[in-house]
């Protein structure tokens, strides 16, 4: 591989030994098959010109790590010196696809490499020094590893421990590096410890944030939203460096070309790219939270990975939870769908139906069943921020692109108090299931309003667990009451029950 003419790349250099740190904006001659071989010629050939030649033969002894992108090589090496790894202490080649270099990283250290790895300190004593900066007693050690490794420090790198500390409660991995001569901390942080985002969302949305502003359509159109229909919120506990929303609790990396935010700042509104993906991870995440403080956590989590999400994952003015991909996919038709957040807890109510009971709503009833707790479930969770003649109702803001739906009073998607009872349950195979839905979710509605959100909602969502993917209204009905003498010694059931006749949903008895 050719030698890089400097002059003519881009370089960031380094502030301590005077080697680039960073260079781009130039290309090799293609490189051999082998992205790892290819990476070591690239570095042979300019060894020199990055400074750190004294150290190929060093890099060379262990295979790197190889990332393999779609359209590139990553070869990552790892500085080791007298058979220790140095903290940082990498060199990275970025190849394309013909092995051609494009991008060189270096943080190995050069110069004034010290000759023997020396400790003046025991190992017992850098765990008893690694536990003390983090107020733990060894008598209750958590689980822990010690390694031996170099940790630079300005210009030159020290000998010193690197240990972990693993803890459950709180969930905590630390990772602290102690000098092996002094004893003292040069570095703890805990690796699970969360970043968050600042961003504007709609809560739930535009709609229930200007009741009476009736100018959101003109001539038949949707109009950008005023400013004070949104709301400025945290978007917390994202992985890694957090700089994709990509959470604890929920992940909108599916989408096609997902955000990037290096300063974790999503402030300026709908029409700024990412603000569908700020939208679901914000709802899906608090949603999924109220679960939690519910009960369901721990071992009894209804979710055990984070809900992938795709924001803008079809043109079609319609969203769906995919039972094979475990994934909820918002469309761009209309109004965008997951700029509504009913729409996305909508679907996040399937989600949570398969998490239960894997294949939820294969019968025409489990169907109806499925789009009824959906709308339940997105009204019961934003009843509190609506004001009362919205709170029956479902997706008013997705309602508006609609011309039918818009004339309604108030404009929404479909309502939760509509008078049909089970008679009118429409078996036919053309059978619309969000029609039928409206018969369940009126039933759970009631529930709702005898019961109270909290009640209500446990009774509701640990029904399903004794349910099956091919259930009918009657038998969700019994296990509505199940779940009330399990969770409250069947303290509802005579209202229940009273709910259950009056929508011709039985037996009950
Ligand atoms: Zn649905």
């Amino acid at each position: 591989m050719n030698a890089l003419n400097l002059k003519a790349c881009r370089i960031i250099p380094g502030k301590n030994y005077g080697t680039p740190k960073e260079v781009w904006r130039f290309r090799s001659t293609p490189g051999p098959a082998d992205p790892v071989v290819a990476a070591h010629e690239f570095l042979g050939a300019n060894g020199e010109l990055l400074g750190i030649a004294s150290l190929l033969s060093d890099l060379r002894k262990r295979r790197p790590r190889v990332l393999e992108s779609l359209g590139a090589w990553h070869v990552i090496l790892q500085q080791r010196h007298l058979g220790r790894a140095v903290h940082r202490g990498y060199v990275t080649v970025h190849l394309d696809k013909e092995r051609r270099a494009y991008l060189v990283k270096s943080r190995a250290v050069p110069l004034d490499l010290p000759t023997k790895w020396v400790s003046r300190i025991s190992e017992e004593r850098a765990w008893r020094e690694a536990l003390g900066s983090l107020s733990m007693s060894p008598s209750k050690a958590p689980a822990m590893s010690l390694k031996q490794v170099w940790f630079p420090a300005r210009k030159l790198i020290h000998p010193a421990y690197k240990i972990r500390v693993h803890r459950e409660q709180p969930r905590s991995e630390w990772i602290i590096y102690v000098h092996a001569e002094t004893g003292r901390i040069l570095s703890k942080y805990d690796n699970l410890a969360r970043v968050s985002w600042t961003a504007r969302v709609f809560d739930p949305n535009p709609v229930i944030a200007a009741p009476e502003w009736q100018p959101l359509t003109q001539s038949g159109k949707v109009r950008r939203p005023p400013d004070d229909a949104y709301k400025t919120v945290e978007l917390g506990d994202l992985k890694g460096r957090g700089d994709r929303l990509d959470g604890a609790r929920v992940s909108t990396t599916l989408t096609n070309h997902p955000i990037v935010s290096r300063d974790h700042r999503l402030t300026t509104g709908s029409t700024q790219p990412g603000f569908e993906e700020a939208m679901a991870y914000y709802h899906i995440d608090r949603a999924v939270r109220y679960l939690e403080t519910l009960g369901y956590t721990g071992p009894r989590a209804i979710f055990a990975d984070p809900v992938p999400v795709t924001a803008r994952g079809t043109r079609q003015d319609n969203s769906w939870y995919s039972p094979s991909m475990k994934c909820l996919v918002f469309g761009t038709g209309g109004v965008d769908d997951a700029e509504d957040a009913e729409v996305i807890l909508h679907e996040l109510g399937h989600a949570i139906q398969d998490a239960i009971c894997p294949d939820f709503g294969q019968s025409s009833e489990a169907a109806a069943m499925g789009e009824g707790f959906g709308d339940y479930f997105a009204a019961s969770f934003f009843a509190d921020r609506k004001p009362a003649r919205f709170q029956p109702t479902f997706a008013s803001w997705d309602a508006l692109s609609s011309p039918a739906l818009r004339e309604g009073d108030p404009p929404c998607t479909r309502r939760l108090d509509e008078p049909a009872t089970y008679e009118s349950f429409d078996h036919s195979p053309r059978a619309d299931e969000h029609e039928n839905g409206q018969i369940w979710s009126a039933a759970l509605w009631e529930i709702w309003n005898a019961l109270g959100r909290e009640v209500a909602d446990r009774i509701i969502i640990d029904s399903h667990f004794q349910l099956d993917g091919f259930t009918m209204f009657a038998r969700g009905a019994r296990a509505i009451l199940d779940a009330d003498a399990n969770l409250f010694q069947g303290q509802h059931v005579e209202a229940l029950r009273d709910v259950f006749r009056r929508r011709g949903i039985g037996p009950v008895e």
